[in-house]
């Protein structure tokens, strides 16, 4: 489901800071979106985070546009295997409540930086939010598996957690390897760290690797 109909759906809590986050974040390189897809996600959650912290807001657009350029690798990489081949039907990997970025372990033994926490709980809310407009649109949940599967996929939109954007099951992975010999290999290598990373500061949300590693595996693709 594209993300600019629930971007375009966020209320405004203030528009005094969207100047300001658009010269600081759409300036820097989104090798997978075009400069359109930026400056509207920049601007609707600039405007619906208006009322947080600077830091605080940048980090969650930021995550954001990390993962809708994931989302567009994963497009021309992942989902039709995923469609077809899946090795654990009718559910694949989406059998938990995978979508939760910090669990308790995390808390008691990890403790995340405060920012990673704020952003964690943003991640979260705004998790929310998808949810409750995809469904909207006509998605529906199914039961008994992660909170966020519809019957047509995935409810959430920008704000998968980052456990849930960087898995690849091994099956996936041998087909990657097979169809993307030269660099399939260093990015299955670095989305396999980020899964299971523990986010205890903000970058540990995001990989650069992985973005990297994508840029290899598919040369020349301009923003989705
Ligand atoms: S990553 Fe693997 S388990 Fe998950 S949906 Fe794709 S094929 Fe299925
Ligand atoms: S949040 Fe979405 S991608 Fe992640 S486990 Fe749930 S249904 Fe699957």
């Amino acid at each position: 489901m594209p993300a600019s109909g629930w971007l375009r759906s966020l209320k405004p809590a203030s528009q005094a800071f969207i100047d300001g986050d658009m010269d600081c974040l759409a300036p820097l390189d989104y090798p997978f979106l075009n400069q359109g897809q930026v400056c509207e996600q920049v601007e609707c959650l600039s405007g619906h985070l208006g009322r947080l912290g600077l830091e605080h807001r940048r980090a969650v657009i930021g995550y954001s546009l990390y993962t809708r350029q994931l989302e567009a690798v994963q497009e021309r990489t992942g989902k039709a295997f995923c469609a077809g081949n899946c090795g654990r039907p009718p559910v694949g990997c989406c059998n938990a409540a995978h979508y939760r970025v910090h669990s308790l372990a995390d808390f008691m033994i990890g403790r995340p930086s405060g920012l990673a926490m704020q952003l964690a709980a943003s991640i979260e809310g705004l998790q929310r939010s998808e949810d409750a407009w995809s469904r909207h649109e006509g998605l529906t949940h199914t039961s008994d598996h992660c909170a966020y599967l519809a019957e047509r996929g995935c409810t959430l939109l920008l704000f998968k957690s980052p456990r849930c954007i960087h898995y690849i099951c091994p099956h996936l992975e041998a087909d990657l390897l097979l169809r993307f010999p030269g660099a399939a290999p260093a990015y299955a290598a670095a989305m396999s760290v980020a899964a299971v990373s523990t986010s205890l500061r903000s970058a540990d949300f995001t990989s650069p690797e992985v973005l990297a590693a994508a840029c290899l595996m598919l040369p020349g693709i301009p923003g989705a």
